[in-house]
């Protein structure tokens, strides 16, 4: 048996749902606690106890990570009609990522896995491309006209300190039409900007920003502006230091630049580029499951997770008995990722240096031609592939792992 590496400061461990919280449980007992000594706060965000705390654990979780700065967090179920009959639920549940997401004031990245047997539909990457959503405003809080018939829209601002009202005319209508309202706030954006930016150095990968200033000179504008003062404020000098850059251009430029790019690099956009575009890249690296997913704070908070759900349909199957062949990739790196992060805020180099060992093993496992079905629908052919479950899949990681450690 091979010594055990110290954590040193606590890590907030927040459990989940169905096929994700079974994957969890593996993941821990094969290829984390007998390698690591470390000290979890547990909170368990399953729907029961979500339910039965009335959704208190969520915010406690939150509250948590603000203590410890570092959190991995498991995929839950966030709750529909379906899940209210299905789990006898009090309430239908707000999302626990957006609880959380607004408690720590976070952006979203998403970055996929590479290995060298699973090519991207886009022939130019070579590395990851992060993307960075602004998960605030737009459409996503707008409101909406269904204009029956001729008439004004208008957009009307009324200052709360009795001052004159801002009035413009949007459209005088001839006929029936659609208007719609969007806004967003200085503070949310300044968040945006300050944990891409905090993120980009995190992972010495030179910044992207874009959005259509152009044509929305004054909303889109102000994102951009925003952008640039904290730039020149408080990371142009880190940035150069760290030899990375930041570049901002149009919305449209990026997407045709990002198609030729090789990749290695952060894409901050805006919420609805972000929804569209983080699906867009998903699919074209090969599988959800090889996704992760990481909240940063402007605070410097870290909350790790896979981007994907509970993999429900695969739990069913699961309850009854079936051996299933999910992929636990994105969840090992959810933990890598916040181990390294430990390690680093820790000076602890031994705990990096083991999740490097860690994603190596995974990658390699996936690279030598034993993964789950997912991966084996994308893989590149080969006679050493072969499709494993859960658990032999991780049992594999963790000889690879093993073997690196030089124990076993
Ligand atoms: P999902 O769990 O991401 O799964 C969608 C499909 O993607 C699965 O049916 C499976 O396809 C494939 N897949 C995803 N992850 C996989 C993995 N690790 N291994 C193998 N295949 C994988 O999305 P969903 O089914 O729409 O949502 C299920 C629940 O997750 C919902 O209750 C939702 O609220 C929740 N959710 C949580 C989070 C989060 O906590 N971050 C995010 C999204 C959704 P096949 O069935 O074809 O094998
Ligand atoms: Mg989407």
């Amino acid at each position: 048996m091979v010594n055990k590496i110290e954590v040193k400061r606590t890590i907030v461990e927040i459990d989940g749902d169905e096929m994700t919280r079974v994957m969890w449980k593996m993941v821990k007992d094969r290829l984390l606690m007998p390698y690591l000594s470390m000290e979890l706060e547990y909170y368990d965000l399953g729907l029961k106890k979500r339910d039965e705390t009335e959704d208190r654990i969520t915010v406690e979780a939150a509250e948590a990570i603000k203590k410890h700065t570092v959190g991995v967090k498991c995929a839950t179920i966030t709750p529909d009609k379906n899940r209210v009959k299905e789990y006898n639920l009090k309430h239908e549940y707000k999302s626990p990522n957006a609880t959380i997401r607004a408690i720590l004031d976070g952006t979203i990245f998403r970055g996929p896995i590479l290995t060298r047997n699973i090519l991207p539909a886009v022939r130019s990457w070579k590395r990851p491309i992060i993307i960075g959503r602004h998960a605030y405003g737009d459409v996503y809080k707008n409101a909406e006209i269904r204009v029956p018939g001729p008439g004004k829209g208008e957009l009307v601002f009324t200052p709360n300190d009795g001052g004159e009202p801002i009035r413009l005319t949007i459209q005088d209508f001839k006929g029936p039409g659609i208007l719609q309202g969007i806004h967003n706030t200085d503070a949310a954006i300044q968040s945006f900007a300050r944990a891409s930016f905090i993120y980009a150095l995190d992972q010495r990968v030179p910044l992207w920003f874009s959005v259509k200033d152009t044509i929305s000179k004054t909303y889109d504008g102000r994102f951009r502006q925003i952008f640039q003062e904290e730039y020149e404020k408080n990371w142009r000098e880190k940035f150069e230091e760290a030899g990375i850059t930041y570049f901002f251009t149009l919305i449209d430029d990026a997407v045709a630049r990002i198609m030729k790019s090789e990749g290695g690099l952060l894409w901050s956009v805006k919420n609805y580029d972000g929804d569209v575009m983080s699906d867009m890249l998903g699919s074209a690296y090969g599988s959800l499951a090889m996704m992760t997913s990481v909240l940063v704070s402007p605070h410097g908070y870290f909350e790790y997770e896979a981007a994907h759900g509970t993999v429900q349909k695969h739990y069913y199957k699961y309850l009854k008995g079936e051996k299933t062949s999910s992929n636990p990739m994105a969840l090992i790196f959810a933990w890598t990722g916040c181990l390294k992060k430990r390690g680093e805020l820790d000076g602890t180099p031994e705990l990096v240096e083991f999740a490097k060992k860690l994603e190596a093993a995974s990658i390699e496992t996936v690279e030598s031609g034993t993964m789950t079905g997912d991966l084996i629908k994308v893989a590149e052919p080969s006679p050493h592939n072969k499709q494993v479950y859960t658990e032999e899949f991780i049992e594999a990681i963790g000889e690879r792992l093993d073997r690196k450690l030089g124990g076993g």
